[in-house]
């Protein structure tokens, strides 16, 4: 058997040489599939070999060399059934030494099988799924050497051409094809909000690879030499591009993609695989295909994003080498779209035409996913997670997003159409009259100006200031830059960009939070302790706790600020503060780097400004000793509430549990602003709380003075605002405080209802 490499990849390629001629004889498929397995075992000195093709349904043996002939044609598996039916349902590779101690072995006497122990099957894949299954079996119980499952692995993707041409197997596989002409409504992970209308695109007409097997194997490797050296430039024409803006978080997309563009590992392996013996296409893909097994193991979603952007990567590479160039981008869009994909770079969806785009639905997708933060840029809404997109959907149909209510409507019926053309026109309406609100004051009926503030995180979102009329930036998450980034930030990248951020911003204040990275917010390339995995992460080694202790982090920031900040005042604040002492020590890096700027001579903000995020219920406690230290005190709701309900964020099930307002947060909350009247610190909130009307009104009822909160929220918080007598609706919030009976919710509502408080 080979073992080693350069044997490994002989073996594939004479295995190849043969397939080839085996493909091309005039025999029928049963006959060339008879021959496979023979050629196949005894390549591999493997005394069986067997092929499994999809059929209604079922894992069908096809042919095989070693077991009986009997059960061809009989042994049928489910999908998830025995081995083979578990490689087809998960698309993994099975390698083992004793089959029958795997707990998913189905034992099928009339093959035969009972005497032979070791066993390794790879899944026949095509579009992603398994259309059948490859296994060899051995006499002796060991398990195949790496080198022979990469050859299975490459058998298996060529035979995968010859099966689909040959009509062999079910056109899609199991029951996952819903017929794609009825009405569907589904729904997804909600990444960018809004609505939108249009027809269905495809971001990626599917490249079809016309031949697997390499006649020429220098020819081959040449054709990959010059798409690599296009690919690179296509990339490095892209990053010059003036829609990622100079130095922005776009930049640093494109700098990942650099980093695997010129990646020499991804270059080698399809190197190799086409010494193996095949077509540049095809070792393209075989290498793509071996990313994405691997990436169904990983458990990390930022990890997961980045491999997202080698699949984009790879798919650019497959269309150059091709000649198939076109993705729905390059051919035009030629009404409105809604597009469709599995996943998508960046740098992908800044390829199409603004006008036309309307929404995107993703099969994948995340949160932290570059292409989501792209999205919000451009204002387009995202759906991702939406299952077997691809499959629900024909290019053309009509779609309705409406991702506010986590809703895909997949050829809406008449009456679908109807209401949502109503919720459009009214939201579109309702934006509409918030924005003739932006120059209005946020000021009370009553006179009391309340500062409206925007919550930010991109360089992108600083236009937000300008379109809602925000009086700032209340809250600036600098850990987004640390997130779309793949490497740590160099202090001067950082400074540019809060240097750029406070342009833009002109007069208006920009309270820069130092990073909250840690917890839910990992980064992959910063080493944590050990590799130790949080229990939980939300409360754990985190924001400034991990930022006194990486004090190089934090020292770099302090310098990036301070010298971005030069000349004018710079806000800052520290959040998960627990006790007042760790404010002191965050604050004694940003003195100690403010004297060596000085002693170097170095122009210094005028002023700064100290806060800190109250997200940790132990530091209301605190108060009179941390509020003397402070200009200003900033709410972390978010935080906040799930510390003191003992309520993770983030679990669905709890998320509606636990009203934020609740006596309990009320008082908590009306604790807190009391303490910062009283000793003369201005105190606002910056979690999502303070964005949703009712809400800010009972905060304003509580007396916090600013509110930071998510952009599309300043037009119907204004609109509160300015129906709202504060005086009246503090009497009416003391109360409620007062008496914890009454149901605090209701009530609010009630007073707004019956005061013609605007709420919408
Ligand atoms: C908060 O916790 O309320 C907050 C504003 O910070 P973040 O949501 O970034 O944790
Ligand atoms: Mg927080």
């Amino acid at each position: 058997m080979a073992h080693s490499p350069s044997a490994a990849v002989s073996a594939s390629r004479r295995i190849l040489i043969r397939l080839h001629e085996v493909m091309a004889s005039r025999t029928g498929a049963q006959a060339k599939l008879n021959k496979i397995v023979e050629i196949i075992g005894e390549e591999m000195s493997s005394e069986v070999c067997s092929i499994y093709l999809l059929r209604q349904g079922k894992l069908e043996l096809y042919a095989t060399r070693g077991l009986k002939q009997e059960a061809v044609h009989v042994t049928r598996l489910a999908l998830g059934e025995g081995l083979v039916g578990t490689i087809a349902k998960n698309v993994e590779t099975l390698n083992l030494d004793e089959a029958a101690a795997h707990p998913d072995f189905a034992y099928k006497p009339e093959t035969g099988e009972e005497i032979y122990h070791s066993f390794a099957g790879v899944p026949i894949v095509r579009s992603e799924y398994a259309i059948g299954v490859l296994g060899v079996q051995h006499h002796d119980p060991h398990r195949y050497a790496e080198v022979e499952i990469e050859t299975l692995q490459t058998v298996a993707m060529v035979l995968s051409e010859m099966i689909s041409n040959a009509g062999l197997v079910d056109e899609a596989p199991g029951d996952e094809r819903v017929a794609a002409t009825q009405t569907q409504i589904v729904g997804g992970l909600q990444l960018v909000m809004g609505m939108a209308r249009g027809q269905a695109v495809f971001h990626q007409p599917r490249i079809r690879i016309e031949h697997t097997v390499a006649e020429d194997v220098e020819a081959e490797r040449a054709r990959v030499y010059s798409a690599f050296a296009k690919m690179r430039e296509q990339i490095d024409k892209l990053a010059g591009a003036s829609e990622f803006g100079v130095d922005g978080e776009h930049q640093e997309v494109i700098e990942t993609y650099k980093m695997f563009a010129y990646d020499e590992g991804w270059s080698r392996r399809i190197n190799e695989a086409i010494d193996s013996g095949l077509t540049a296409e095809a070792a393209i893909e075989r290498v793509q295909q071996r990313t994405r097994m691997r990436m169904r193991q990983i458990d990390d979603p930022l990890l997961a994003d980045r491999m997202h952007d080698l699949e984009d990567l790879a798919n650019r590479l497959l269309r150059i080498v091709s000649g198939q160039l076109g993705t729905a981008a390059q051919l035009g869009l030629r009404q409105d779209a809604i597009l469709i994909a599995r996943n998508l770079g960046p740098a992908e969806l800044l390829e199409y035409d603004r006008r036309r785009l309307k929404g995107v639905v993703l099969e994948e997708g995340s949160l932290t996913a570059h292409v989501t933060i792209v999205a919000r840029a451009m204002g387009v809404p995202v759906l991702g997670r939406v299952k077997q997109v691809s499959h629900l959907i024909n290019e053309g149909d009509l779609l309705l997003l409406d991702v506010d209510r986590n809703q895909l409507f997949v050829r809406p019926s008449p009456e679908m159409e109807e209401a949502f053309d109503n919720k459009l026109t009214l939201t579109q309406k309702r934006r509409a009259d918030f924005a003739a609100m932006r120059d209005l004051p946020s000021v009370t009926k009553d006179g009391t100006r309340i500062e409206l503030m925007v919550n930010a995180g991109l360089r992108d979102d600083v236009a937000t200031l300008d379109a809602t009329g925000a009086d700032g930036i209340g809250l600036f998450r600098t850990e987004f830059q640390f997130l779309v980034s793949s490497t740590l930030p160099q202090r001067e990248r950082q400074q540019r960009l809060y240097r750029d951020v406070m342009d833009a911003a002109e007069d208006r204040p920009v309270i820069f939070r130092t990073v909250d990275i840690g917890g839910d917010k990992a980064l992959p390339y910063l080493n944590y302790d050990d590799g130790m995995v949080e229990e939980n992460p939300a409360m754990g080694w985190r924001a400034t706790r991990l930022a006194l202790e990486r004090e190089g982090l934090m020292k770099s920031q302090a310098r990036a600020l301070l010298e971005a900040a030069a000349g004018r005042t710079l806000y800052v604040m520290f959040p998960m503060i627990s006790e007042p002492w760790e404010f002191d020590a965050a604050r004694a890096i940003f003195d100690h780097q403010r004297q060596l700027l000085m002693g170097r001579g170095k122009m210094l903000p005028t002023a700064i400004r100290y806060g800190a995020m109250l997200e940790v219920p132990a530091l209301a406690e605190m108060l009179d000793v941390l509020l003397p230290k402070l200009d200003f005190l900033s709410i972390g709701t978010n935080d906040l509430t799930q510390f003191l309900f003992a309520a993770d964020r983030a679990h669905p099930k709890l998320a509606e549990r636990y009203d934020w307002l609740s006596p309990a947060i009320l008082r908590f909350l009306n604790r807190i602003v009391t303490a910062c009247k009283a000793a003369n610190v201005p105190v606002g909130v910056c979690g999502e709380m303070g964005g949703r009307t009712l809400e800010a009104m009972a905060l304003i009822g509580l007396g916090v003075g600013r509110l930071s909160i998510t952009p599309a929220s300043v037009g119907p918080v204004k609109a509160m605002i300015r129906s709202v007598d504060l005086s009246s609706l503090q009497a009416h919030v003391a109360m409620l405080i007062k008496d914890p009976s009454i149901n605090s919710r209701a009530s609010l509502i009630a007073y707004a209802d019956a005061m013609g408080v605007e709420l919408k």
